[in-house]
């Protein structure tokens, strides 16, 4: 049963038929680890505490520039200088204070990263760079969690879904193979629109209490491709790659 105030707070999703008292419960029942805190992890943060993901969890080992604000949209003028995950947390609070909001202020990384991610029911990754990107695959894979991927540059936001509760793939390398890592692109070299990257850290908020409520469709075999200018979205089959080191069971 949901309290008076869970129920007025959450009222709007609640009538949702896909979600309903038995999907707020399971919201609130859940640990979701948000791994970085720039653009992506912004928005994602904010709306999974505004929908009541009981637990979060913020990592991120940054403060906040000024050159953040332009899309981080969880942190204030006067958070410059301030951790990122903690201000983030901070804000989250603020937002809900019916919800657990936890910092960890250091770059997530080997048996923090894996321990961090056994405890999560679903792992986002809104980090900026393929190494992240890659050990946080591998350890969401071999602990069988769900994992919202995103990322954009420019004008452009990707997005992928996996499922490893059933230990099967596809997975990141899959698509993004070790051997084919270029240099790596951010946002500091590239330039990014502010709403691109709000629009896929949203996404990944989207995707997020889909799974933990189990509504609709995670479309875990896809690989989704926004265009800021165009407003088109492409999509591709995403196959797994039978020599995938970190997916296939022949490996
Ligand atoms: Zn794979």
């Amino acid at each position: 049963m949901l309290t008076d105030e869970s129920f007025l707070r959450y009222q709007r999703q609640v009538q949702l038929p896909e979600i309903g008292e038995q999907g707020q419960q399971a919201l609130q029942q859940a640990r979701v680890l948000i791994i970085g805190a720039g653009g992506l992890g912004a928005p994602a943060a904010l709306y999974l505490a505004a929908a009541g993901v009981g637990s979060l969890v913020i990592a991120d080992g940054d403060k906040v520039e000024r050159s953040n604000l332009q899309r981080q949209i969880i942190y204030r003028d006067d958070n410059q200088g301030e951790s990122k995950a903690q201000a983030a947390v901070t804000q989250v609070k603020a937002l809900n204070p019916l919800i657990r909001a936890r910092a960890v202020t250091a770059r997530l990384a080997k048996l923090q990263l894996a321990m961090e991610i056994s405890l999560a029911d679903v792992v986002l990754d809104c980090t900026d760079n393929f190494a992240s990107r890659h050990a946080i695959n591998q350890a969401c894979f071999e602990h069988g969690k769900r994992l919202i991927s995103a990322a954009a540059i420019r004008w452009q936001g990707q997005l992928m879904s996996f499922d490893f509760r059933t230990r099967q793939g596809p997975c990141y390398h899959c698509l993004f193979p070790n051997g084919e890592m270029k240099a790596p692109q951010n946002c500091s070299e590239t330039g990014i629109a502010g709403p691109v990257v709000g629009i896929m850290g949203t996404f990944q908020a989207l995707q997020a209490v889909k799974a933990i409520t189990d509504s609709g469709d995670l479309c875990v075999r896809q690989f989704r491709q926004f265009d800021g200018l165009s407003l088109q979205w492409q999509q591709f089959a995403l196959p797994a790659n039978p020599q995938c080191p970190v997916c296939s069971k022949e490996s």
